[in-house]
């Protein structure tokens, strides 16, 4: 009862103290939820949740803000260097995957099979790519990777790629299954060339290779290539 001897004004500032400290915990509170929630609103939007790729609205970002770097730094040098001034690269190489017969995964073995791959692939392209580099998911069973490097550098990682895909022997429920993919390439060579014509002209070299599945396709002016391996 110590308390209630008190003056009043004390036990009005106690009361007052108290409530203050109350509101203050619940706002923190509060306001840290939004925060949480904010930032997986952000994940969700930059990243894609199967793959942990970035998300296609997120890489395309990406990639027209390098497209716009790359063709700046041309121009300054006034021509389509491929040297490496300044620490900026003047090489863009981009390719677009789509795994082959996909479909016939998701028929025969089941979704759950089918995202296992989509995971995998991803974890694949994250492992072979560098932090000037941007892989992501473009949709379903595509993806795509954009390299500040030349075709014989995007020739290299789409190799390696095959290679650790080939590798891969998927299992569920006690079936074993491996997977390939189709990709198309095209470099930015040209300084006429848009970003989404360079985009277009991957997606044709893929579109070609898809003809026959298992291959890389690399556009040029003149015809597909069809790359060995
Ligand atoms: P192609 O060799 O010509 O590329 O044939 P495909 O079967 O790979 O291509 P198609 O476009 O016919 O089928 C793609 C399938 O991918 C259909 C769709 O249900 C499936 N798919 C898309 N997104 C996902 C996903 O997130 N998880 C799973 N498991 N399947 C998906
Ligand atoms: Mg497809
Ligand atoms: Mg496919």
């Amino acid at each position: 009862m110590e308390f209630l001897n008190q003056p009043w004004f004390i036990q009005v500032g106690f009361g007052l103290s108290f409530a203050l400290i109350v509101v203050a915990f619940f706002y923190i509170r509060g306001q840290r939820q939004r925060i949480k929630q904010l930032r997986e609103e952000l994940d969700g939007w930059m990243k894609d949740a199967l793959t942990g790729l970035a998300s296609r609205r997120r890489a395309m970002e990406m990639y027209h803000w390098m497209f716009k770097i790359v063709h700046s730094a041309r121009a300054r040098q006034g021509g389509l260097h491929q040297r490496k001034e300044d620490g900026i690269s003047k090489s863009l190489t981009l390719a677009m995957f789509d795994i082959d017969h996909f479909k016939k995964v998701n028929d025969e073995h089941g979704h759950l099979a089918g995202d296992m791959v989509l995971e995998e692939f991803g974890k694949i392209l994250s492992a072979q790519i560098r932090a000037s580099d941007i892989a992501g998911r473009y949709g379903g069973e595509e993806f795509f990777v954009v390299l500040a490097a030349d075709v014989d550098g995007m020739k290299i990682f789409v190799e390696r790629v095959r290679q650790e895909l080939g590798k891969k022997r998927f299992q569920h429920k006690g079936k074993k299954f491996g997977v390939t993919f189709t990709c198309g390439i095209a470099t930015l060579d040209d300084p006429q060339c848009t970003c989404e014509e360079l985009l277009e002209r991957a997606d044709s070299a893929l579109l070609n290779g898809k003809e026959y599945r298992n291959r890389v396709v690399l556009w040029t002016p003149e015809r597909f290539i069809h790359i060995q391996f």
